[in-house]
């Protein structure tokens, strides 16, 4: 097996937001840094593809505003809900900020040339398959390419962001399957697609949810979210399965699919949530998906991570330019810091989705806040990441969301 060149400050695996974004950020420190994929870009993620406000400021901080916004996302500016009975509100995010839909192909395309641009050393189509140990902790990546060779890579540091089937969280006894979540995602693309406007649709209802986020006038990414055992009818037609729960489960919607058409065979992914027991190792750590993964509903995970991985980059940081041998100690910070900073959010989604997954609660919820659109504004503005999640557990805000 042959030797990279050289020792790295830091090896990433994953070329996913989590992934590009901390190249950027320790690149912009004098890192030196190298990342591999297993994919070559472009590349497909299932996704809902709905990008919160608060990603902006963290693509302007990584170099990538620019090149995101020559991909022209479709802006968004807030989100619908309609509750089962078919009850809908609209939340706005705030005039200045707006969240925006784009394919993962090129959004992921876009953020792995910034890496580069910032000086990363990519390597496609390279999948990490092992980890380097010493008694110290780990010390690099055994990665094989596409055509079969294999190379091993040392590193100060190795951080596992690849996504939520992460080798790097396995390889270290971290990552599990969440204990009691066991839901699937089923996407497709529709042109075509009327009443489309500038903000994200959420479907509640038909035992889960389902998400439409334009991104265009006429082309939406519709994705639904089931119970892994209602996907036992999908057999071995996954098309035919995607159209029949969209038009059963929900009927409204697909009355506005129907008479558009479905661009691209539906792609399912599963089970989506996935627990690590911690997000730091002697020798690595795991950012974005890969430090774990709730539930899509309020649609954070790209935002997200961006925003671990800037928390991430801080840690790394200072442990490296420390130069001692405490670096595993130091990298304890990540971990405080990065629960600080999902903690809240993730507690309002679990609330929701209790919430949402009794319809008469739903609907009353629902028809409360196409009364009150100061609430709906606020609670989008949650959902969107720049109103502080902890104001939705605050009496007052309680109160007036479920006073009779
Ligand atoms: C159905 C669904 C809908 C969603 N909708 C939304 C939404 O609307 N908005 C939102 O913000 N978030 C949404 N999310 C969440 C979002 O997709 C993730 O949170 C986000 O992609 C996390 O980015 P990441 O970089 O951590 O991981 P990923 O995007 O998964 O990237 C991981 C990368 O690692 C690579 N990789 C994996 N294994 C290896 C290996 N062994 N060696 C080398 N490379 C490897 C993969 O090829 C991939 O490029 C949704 C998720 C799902 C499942």
């Amino acid at each position: 097996m042959e030797t990279g060149s050289g020792r790295r400050d830091v090896a990433i695996v994953g070329g996913g937001p989590a992934g590009s974004a901390l190249a950027c950020f320790l690149c912009q420190r004098g890192h030196d840094v190298v990342l591999f994929d297993a994919a070559r870009f472009p590349r497909d993620k299932v996704c809902g593809e709905a990008a919160s406000p608060q990603a902006w400021p963290l693509l302007e901080a990584m170099g990538a505003a620019e090149r995101v916004g020559q991909l022209h996302p479709h802006p968004l500016g807030g989100m619908q809900l309609t509750s089962p009975d078919g009850t809908s509100f609209q939340g706005r995010y705030s005039r200045d900020r707006r969240g925006f839909a784009a394919r993962r192909r090129d959004l992921d395309t876009a953020l792995l040339a910034q890496a580069r641009a910032e000086g990363a050393e990519v390597h496609e189509g390279t999948r990490v398959t092992g980890l380097l140990r010493r008694a110290e902790g780990v010390e690099g990546v055994e990665a094989e390419g596409r055509d079969g060779s294999c190379r091993r890579w040392t590193a100060r540091l190795v951080v596992g962001a690849d996504g939520r089937h992460s080798v790097v969280a396995a390889r270290l006894h971290l990552g599990r399957l969440h204990h009691r979540l066991r839901r699937f995602a089923v996407r497709g693309y529709w042109e075509g697609v009327e009443g489309l406007g500038d903000h994200g649709e959420m479907h509640v209802g038909g035992g889960g949810y389902c998400g439409v986020a334009p991104l265009s006038a006429t082309l939406a990414n519709v994705a639904f979210v089931l119970h892994q055992r209602e996907m036992a009818s999908a057999g071995g037609n996954l098309e035919g399965f995607y159209r029949d729960a969209l038009r059963h489960r929900w009927p409204r919607l697909w009355e506005r699919l129907e008479r558009g058409r479905l661009v691209e065979t539906p792609r399912a992914v599963g089970p989506l949530a996935v627990e690590a027991r911690a997000v730091a190792a002697p020798g690595a750590l795991l950012v974005g998906d890969a430090a774990g993964f709730y539930d899509p509903f309020t649609g954070e995970g790209i935002t997200l991570a961006l925003r671990t991985a800037e928390i991430a980059a801080r840690a790394i940081s200072q442990a490296l330019d420390a130069r001692d041998r405490a670096l595993p100690e130091r990298l304890g910070g990540y971990e405080s810091a990065r629960r600080a900073a999902t903690r809240d959010k993730f507690r309002f989604n679990r609330l929701l989705q209790v919430a949402v997954g009794w319809p008469d609660a739903a609907n009353l919820l629902a028809r409360r806040l196409e009364r009150r659109p100061d609430l709906a504004d606020r609670l989008v503005g949650i959902a969107g990441d720049f109103v502080p999640a902890r104001t939705a557990f605050g009496p007052r805000f309680l109160w007036a969301l479920l006073r009779p």
